[in-house]
């Protein structure tokens, strides 16, 4: 029953300050469910004021909240943490419904984004500066490592809680205030985990979580203040290209986690069957709609057959519904528009000479569902293997050289995540350092991982989130310069 999960009427406000609030003039925006278009709840339409008041919560509690224990933010993270394992089948469900994809997957969401708030409890204890002894041994150098101040935090729909707690967990534990702007498409996991960090004993004003229908309109005024000290962004590359051009005036530091164009490359030495259950998973996790998805299927000639038709098998397989239902394996995409782009992505490339195996086709009827698509001799220069697909379409060409293999994989200007599969560890090193990727995944279709380094190059942003780097992006660096004291006079 969706009314169970969905957030009661104060919980779909405004949180600033540490209060639910209705937007100015009591503004609100409909989510709805992807499976069927229907309205899910009204939110707080957030104006420029409402994010303005935000961020002077924000500014208000940042002093103190910097000041505070590192112990205590990371107790605070911790019962968080705990808060969220209790009620994953809830916030699964919620997600499920705002976003489409199926509750076993958003279960995995929650554990998974949850990992970040007990990761980054555990790094709270661990900010550190240094004291060196300068080269010529006259002075002495310190580094005292500082929270950056107030943050914006934009997230995108695809993931709507990870992406929110991969920022929120090291600005905790860092001692930043923030704003937090979510999807306009999926708000209400985000406004859940507002009212649990809160539960779990945030300060007032440390987070403030403004959802609006006007997301350029709120970003522009909150990056034209000099108060906010970091943007934190992800999203589309467009989008992030406007942001950091917004940045030139108050230079606050910046992350950008942006799109991707994942190459996956299947060796003649590899294990194909392997090989298909990575691509199962790096391609179909999320419908297809991640930034990590395996875009661009490059296989070996000797073995492209053998595994685009299994490929082709299981893809064929999976069924196709409500992320609700029992038995479901792809839930809808996210909105009509998502359906058209894959569709003529997929079109277009059958126009280009490739051939169709499986899928191919939008289901009929209600709601915003694409059959599981396999495309085989996809030429190079099709639209496909140039922009993100982030839908459930996997296409496959054929090299014949592990030089073609890497030239191909590169030429794109995204550099976010790779996948290799091969049993040659020796071609495994030489990849994983010439392939121009933040991340690559050898042998395995999964590579996120709240303890590693997650982040892009090239068009595809810079910043990590995760690991021990994703603090970094959160904390500032003063270095002192003392004089060495030498020897006493007399
Ligand atoms: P999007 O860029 O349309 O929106 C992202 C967020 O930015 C949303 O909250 C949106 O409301 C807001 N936004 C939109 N226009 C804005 C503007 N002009 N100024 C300020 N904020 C604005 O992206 P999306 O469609 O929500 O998400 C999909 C994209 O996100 C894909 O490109 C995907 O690859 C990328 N993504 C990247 C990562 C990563 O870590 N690299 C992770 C998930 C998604």
């Amino acid at each position: 029953m969706p009314g169970r999960v969905l957030p009661g009427p104060d919980q779909r406000g405004l949180f600033i300050g540490g209060r639910w609030r209705e937007a100015e003039e009591g503004a609100t925006f409909t989510v709805r469910d992807p499976a069927d278009g229907s309205v899910l709840a009204s939110v707080a339409d957030g104006s420029v004021r409402d994010a303005v008041e935000a961020l002077d919560a924000a500014v208000a509690a940042q002093q103190d909240w910097a000041a505070s224990a590192p112990r205590d933010r990371g107790e605070i993270l911790r019962r968080a943490f705990d808060l969220i394992r209790g009620r994953t089948d809830e916030l699964a469900e919620l997600m499920s419904l705002e976003m489409g994809k199926t509750v076993a997957e958003a279960r995995g969401e929650v554990a998974y984004g949850n990992e970040f708030f007990r990761w980054f409890s555990e790094e709270a204890v661990r900010i550190h500066g240094r004291w060196m002894h300068a080269p010529d041994g006259a002075s002495r150098l310190l580094t005292v490592r500082k929270p950056v101040g107030p943050c914006l935090l934009v997230t995108p729909w695809n993931f709507p809680m990870a992406m929110g707690t991969r920022k929120i967990g090291p600005a905790v534990a860092a001692g930043c205030t923030m704003v937090v702007k979510p999807a306009e498409l999926t708000p209400l996991t985000m406004l859940a985990l507002a009212d649990i960090l809160h539960e779990a004993g945030l300060p007032p004003g440390v987070l403030n979580v403004v959802p609006t229908s006007r997301a350029a309109e709120m970003s522009k005024a909150l990056m034209a203040d000099p108060r906010l000290r970091k943007v934190s962004f992800t999203g589309s590359t467009p989008v992030g290209r406007q942001l950091v051009r917004q940045s030139a005036d108050q230079l606050p530091r910046l992350s950008m986690e942006l799109g991707g164009n994942a190459p996956f490359l299947v060796f003649a030495d590899a294990d194909v069957d392997a090989a298909v259950d990575g691509a199962m998973l790096a391609k179909m996790r999320n419908m297809g709609e991640a930034c990590t998805a395996a875009n661009r299927f490059l296989v070996h000639a000797d073995v492209a057959e053998e595994f685009a038709g299994k490929l082709a098998e299981r893809m064929g397989r999976l069924v196709v519904g409500r992320g609700q239902d029992p038995g479901v394996d792809v839930g809808p995409l996210i909105d009509e528009r998502a359906v058209h782009s894959v569709h003529r992505l997929v079109t277009d490339a059958v126009r280009d000479g490739a051939r169709l195996v499986v899928g191919g086709s939008a289901v009929e009827g209600s709601g915003y569902f694409y059959r599981p698509t396999v495309l085989l001799d996809v030429p190079p220069g099709s639209a496909i293997n140039g922009q993100e697909i982030f839908g459930p379409v996997a296409p496959v060409s054929v090299f014949t050289t592990e030089e073609e293999a890497v030239r191909r994989a590169n030429t794109t200007e995204y550099g976010l995540a790779a996948y290799v599969f091969t049993r040659d560890l020796a071609r495994a090193v030489r990849l994983a350092e010439s392939l121009e990727y933040g991340m690559v995944g050898v042998n395995t279709g999964l590579i996120s991982n709240p303890a590693a380094p997650f982040g892009g190059m090239k068009a595809s942003g810079f910043g990590r989130e995760g690991g021990f780097e994703g603090i970094e992006e959160y904390l500032e660096t003063t270095y002192v310069a003392l004089p060495a004291t030498g020897r006493q006079a007399g």
